[in-house]
């Protein structure tokens, strides 16, 4: 069958975190604080799931 070139592409994505709502860069995305742990990245004493960590979300502000 025909190979999606794209395909290829698509693996070289940086990872989105489970909290991403677009992908960094994405034109109308920006970053902001996680609102699960409130941009501490940490939850109690675990890494907080949503931003695996970082303290921050890519949120889509562009309404997409
Ligand atoms: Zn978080």
């Amino acid at each position: 069958m025909t190979k999606n070139p794209s395909d290829h592409a698509a693996s070289d994505q940086p990872k989105l975190n489970p909290g991403d709502q677009a992908e960094p860069g994405t034109p109308g995305a920006g970053e902001n604080i996680c609102p699960e742990c409130k941009g501490s990245g940490r939850i109690g004493a675990t890494a907080c799931p949503i931003c695996s960590g970082t303290g921050k979300v890519v949120e889509g502000i562009g309404g997409a």
